[in-house]
């Protein structure tokens, strides 16, 4: 069915996962005239698929000023509607004392950034997780971190968004851009041309394919991720936590988050190829959790088109949804290992599976920024795994952007054309 397309907008966001909605309902509020359109359905790609953890402990520290904006903005968007926010507190539970160091150096560098976490041990940690049968040397712990339902978040902050003016519109892949004059004129849909002024694209992991069909280089990979879902159960556990060797997180259905850290899987593609300089050093810090893996998905986007005239249908057509396969015996793995470090999860049988394609970039950290060579077009994208728990305030950092505002969290990290240079900086992050 064709959607009700308006003629015109003043901005136009390509992609309606979390950080789509919340610009959306970051400028609706200040009263711009806007409008998400998404090739699927609200949240159906990364914003529904992810743990629902909203951390600040293990960031990156360039990005926790944005994690401290979030959290102010949870509480006001769960004030509103129920997303499932709740400040659980958030623990990276230690195996050895060179793990207890390791977040010691974090913690020194996170302090002045304003971060709230803080090492605990012994009986404080005993307190936390009553249940562990394993001895810990410790954990990097904050009070102030806690979770959100990933999919009741995103339909729940489009809904507010709406509800301030902005109108969505599934079902409606964008093509391209309508260039005229050297700036963004307008996006052209499946369904026909929207003139705009602005252009906000938070296409997740489509967002390179997108720019580059613009000629512009946003350098981008995906990485494969899989989690599952127990059925409820009383485990005694409400603290979000990273175990190591799984992770696992209470839902507000009294089920289980479960998961593990270093369970992705990097597919080699053509783009891993093009982008290997850039990623190498990403590839290197992180080869203790993530797999390089040559399969099908090399031979499947061989046959993507880089370029595509815009007369036509689109790769964004040929797929609304990116569903990838879950890896199971990784997750029977993590769920394993949970129930030998909480014999409390005995009895714990799986209820769902699923996976999703996070999209990276060459140093794990977004591009929140304008795009100074097309004057009118905004990148939000590249959230590297860790983009759900900061979407609001990426939302409001973009939405200052595109109106002209001064970001209330420093936006200079972000910026698209810090790959222009050789030097990428690398900080291992989630
Ligand atoms: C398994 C997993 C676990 C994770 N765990 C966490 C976590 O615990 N905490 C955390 O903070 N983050 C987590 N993340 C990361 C987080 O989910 C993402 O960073 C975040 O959801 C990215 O949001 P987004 O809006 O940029 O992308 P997406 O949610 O992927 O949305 C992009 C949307 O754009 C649409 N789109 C793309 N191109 C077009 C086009 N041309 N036209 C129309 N629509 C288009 C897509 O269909 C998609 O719906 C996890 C991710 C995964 C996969």
């Amino acid at each position: 069915m064709k959607p009700d397309l308006p003629k015109q907008v003043s901005v136009a966001i390509v992609g309606g996962g979390i950080i789509g909605v919340s610009c959306a309902y970051a400028l609706a509020r200040r009263g711009v005239d806007v409008a998400v359109f998404e090739k699927g359905t609200v949240a159906c790609e990364q914003s529904s698929r992810n743990w629902g953890w909203i951390r600040s402990v293990g960031r990156d520290v360039r990005e926790l000023p944005l994690s401290i904006l979030a959290n102010s903005i949870w509480k006001e968007i769960q004030a509103k509607v129920d997303v499932g926010y709740r400040t659980t507190g958030l623990a990276y539970l230690a195996a050895s004392d060179t793990d207890m160091a390791a977040h010691e150096m974090w913690l020194d560098a996170a302090r002045m950034k304003g971060a709230q976490a803080r090492l605990v041990r012994g009986e404080e940690l005993a307190k936390l997780i009553p249940r562990s049968k394993r001895p810990w040397a410790g954990a990097l712990y904050s009070a102030t971190d806690g979770v959100a339902e990933p999919l009741a978040a995103t339909r729940g902050i489009a809904g507010l968004a709406m509800a301030n003016g902005a109108r969505i519109v599934e079902h409606c892949a964008v093509r391209g851009l309508d260039v005229a004059a050297g700036r963004v004129a307008g996006i052209v849909t499946e369904h026909g041309l929207v003139r705009c002024s602005d252009v906000v694209l938070a296409g997740g992991a489509w967002s390179r394919l997108f720019c580059g069909n613009c000629e512009i280089d946003f350098p981008q990979l995906k990485v494969h991720a899989s989690v599952m879902q127990t059925a409820p159960i009383d485990a005694g556990l409400e603290l979000a936590i990273n175990g190591g060797d799984f992770t696992c997180r209470k839902r507000s259905d009294g089920g289980y988050t479960v998961s593990k850290l270093g369970a992705s899987v990097a597919d080699l593609t053509p783009d891993s190829i093009r982008l290997s300089t850039k990623f190498m050093r990403a590839w290197l810090s992180e080869r203790k959790y993530l797999k390089l893996r040559l399969g099908r998905r090399f031979f499947e986007e061989l046959k993507v088109p880089r370029r595509f005239g815009l007369d036509r249908p689109s790769p964004f057509e040929a797929c609304r949804t990116l569903d990838p396969a879950a890896n199971l015996p990784m997750l029977n793995d993590a769920l394993e290992r949970l129930k030998a470090t909480f014999p409390s999860f005995a009895g714990a049988s799986i209820l769902r599976t699923w996976a999703g394609m996070i999209d990276v970039t060459p140093d794990a950290i977004p591009v929140i920024s304008n795009v100074k060579t097309l004057p009118g077009f905004h990148l939000g994208s590249g959230f590297s795994g860790h983009g759900f728990g900061i979407g609001p305030a990426a939302g409001e950092m973009l939405a200052d952007l595109v109106t002209g505002e001064r970001p209330r969290a420093d936006s200079g990290d972000f910026a698209l054309d810090r790959f222009s240079s050789r030097d990428v900086g690398f900080l291992a992050s989630r």
